[in-house]
């Protein structure tokens, strides 16, 4: 039999055509998460369900727009609808999600072990879901405009959907960001995108296994425990989590939220410092590198040592105590403490979560017990969200009433907001006490102690009607760049190292950002290497030498 006419179409109607077949057809599973996520199926959540759904498909339309060309087009289109009906089917049928760790158990079976996953129900769904939608694709009869007209048109494609879907996102962002934080399933549940990302994260990590860490600062000496000083130091450097200068009393915000560090005197307060990314697996491993902000990329961070290597190789004992979600790459060469994992018995632990002041627990004895100069990173829980009101004991709960439920679109700002104050409150109370500690252990160690602290990046809190964190960098609000940083220098400290206490309190107000934690580090510490830069050390000005 011969076909004289197929079926004929236009190109942007199609692509547009193929998007919601794709999201409607094959994510029976995603759809059945999502919309128990975020309540029933109910008249009320549905403007939020039919958003969302054009939200997926205007995304997806904008993809296959950049490659809706002749003869690009329909075999991508093909292969997109093979591979998504056999991962469907791998879905609805064993409920499971496609990640990295799935890609790998496939590339990895062997032949056997794959032959007993074929079975007739695949077939019929590959063959009902994959190759009846490819034989469409192929019959039909794509036209194409004149090439520049068909430019203007994909243009105009994607700047409307771009438009349409800020509006979307700024409509239900309240809702959605802290679903998708909650229900980070949603993410390995939608297809054709979850297997694409676990493909591409696959590869990358087989990439990141050859990859050879380069040495750093290998070169780095301390400068004046050569010149014969007796005094051991111990400098604590917390790292801040989800922490906005903002909501610092200590910069202007009008509720107390610092009334310890607020009396802690000596205590230098930096009011104008911004992040380097704005989440933490971005920051952290930036803050730590030598890099800086405008050069620095993930996979170059993971091909160099970073601070805590060039101290180890000055002689510094380092340790890393976590009580977050590790410390994304940044601590690898030297001592590890996960405190994150609640042990029965400890007063600082409560439910499946542990607050902050474990990361002081034992830390008298191992100041007291380090042969030499010590580094210790506090990594914290701190002001993690959407679940704020669990980041803090009773005793911290100053500001009500709070938000205590994930989806915040059933509190209040006003409640979000107190939350979020409380963990500010705890903050400080737990830095309070790490200065404390360090005062003691001075007195009767005979120690130098310091303690620089600083966030890893902001959190909306609803200002534009966002909430959360992670906005792409050039156009993430305020609020998720500026980050508290402080720095405490004991009287012995300070004298040692020749730091102008006085000088650099006056220096506080100028604007600094992570890109000067690296070099301040080095500088405080007077440790002399080719990659110090003391342009960048906040200290250098104030640092006397001899
Ligand atoms: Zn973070």
């Amino acid at each position: 039999m011969k076909f004289n006419t197929s079926p004929r179409i236009n190109a942007a109607a199609f692509t547009l055509i193929a998007s919601a077949f794709l999201v409607l057809v094959y994510n029976t599973t995603f759809w059945r998460t999502f919309i128990d996520a975020t309540g029933q199926l109910s008249l009320a959540h549905l403007p939020l369900h039919v958003g969302s759904f054009i939200l997926i498909v205007l995304l997806f339309n904008g993809f296959l727009t950049l490659i809706n060309f002749r003869y690009v087009l329909k075999p991508v289109l093909i292969v997109l609808f093979m591979a998504t009906a056999a991962t469907s089917y791998f879905m609805n049928q064993y409920g499971t999600q496609i990640d990295r760790a799935m890609i790998q158990n496939l590339v990895e079976t062997d032949v056997r072990e794959a032959r007993e996953l074929l079975n007739l129900k695949l077939i019929l769904t590959v063959g009902l879901l994959g190759v009846l939608p490819s034989l469409a694709v192929w019959r039909v009869k794509i036209t194409y405009p004149a090439w520049r007209r068909d430019l203007g048109i994909k243009f105009g494609i994607i700047a409307v959907s771009a438009l349409v879907i800020a509006a979307l996102l700024f409509a239900f962002f309240k809702t959605l960001a802290p679903t998708l934080r909650e229900h980070r399933e949603l993410r390995f549940l939608l297809t054709p995108t979850n297997y694409i990302q676990a493909v591409h994260s696959y590869v990358r990590q087989k990439e990141s296994e050859a990859v050879v860490v380069a040495p750093l600062g290998t070169d780095a000496v301390r400068s004046l425990a050569k010149a014969g000083n007796r005094h051991r130091s111990v400098t604590v450097i917390v790292v801040g989590e989800t922490a906005r200068a903002m909501n610092f009393s200590l910069n202007g915000y009008a509720r107390a939220t610092n009334p310890e560090l607020a009396r802690q005197p000596g205590l230098i307060n930096f009011s104008n410092v911004q992040s380097c990314g704005t989440a933490t697996a971005v920051s952290l491993p930036c803050v730590f590198s030598a890099l800086g902000r405008e050069n620095y990329t993930d996979n170059k961070a993971r091909a160099q040592q970073g601070l805590l290597d060039v101290l180890a190789h000055a002689g510094f004992d380092v340790l890393w105590r976590d009580n977050n979600s590790g410390c994304k790459g940044t601590c690898d060469r030297v001592r590890y403490e996960d405190m994150s994992q609640p042990v029965a018995g400890d007063r600082f632990c409560v439910g499946d979560e542990c607050y902050d002041e474990r990361l002081l627990e034992r830390l008298p004895e191992i100041i007291h017990n380090a042969p030499g100069d010590l580094v210790v990173v506090l990594h914290q829980k701190g002001s993690h969200g959407p679940a704020y009101w669990k980041r803090y004991p009773a005793a911290f709960k100053r500001f009500g009433p709070v938000c205590e439920t994930n989806e915040l679109e059933k509190c209040s700002r006003e409640a979000i907001v107190a939350a979020y104050d409380n963990t500010i409150v705890y903050t400080d109370h737990f830095l309070n006490q790490t200065i404390e500690l360090l005062k003691k252990s001075a007195a009767s160690d005979d120690i130098n102690t310091a303690m620089l602290y600083f966030s890893d990046h902001g959190e909306s809190l609803g200002e534009n009607n966002m909430y959360l964190h992670g906005a792409p960098y050039i156009i993430s609000p305020v609020e998720q760049r500026s980050v508290p940083m402080m720095l405490w220098l004991s009287d012995g400290f300070a004298s040692r190292f020749h730091i102008d206490r006085r000088c650099l309190a006056a220096r506080a107000g100028q604007a600094f950002s992570h890109d000067n934690v690296f070099h301040s580090v080095l500088g405080m510490l007077s440790v002399s290497t080719a990659v110090y830069n003391p342009r960048l050390d906040i200290l250098s000005p104030c640092t006397k030498d001899e």
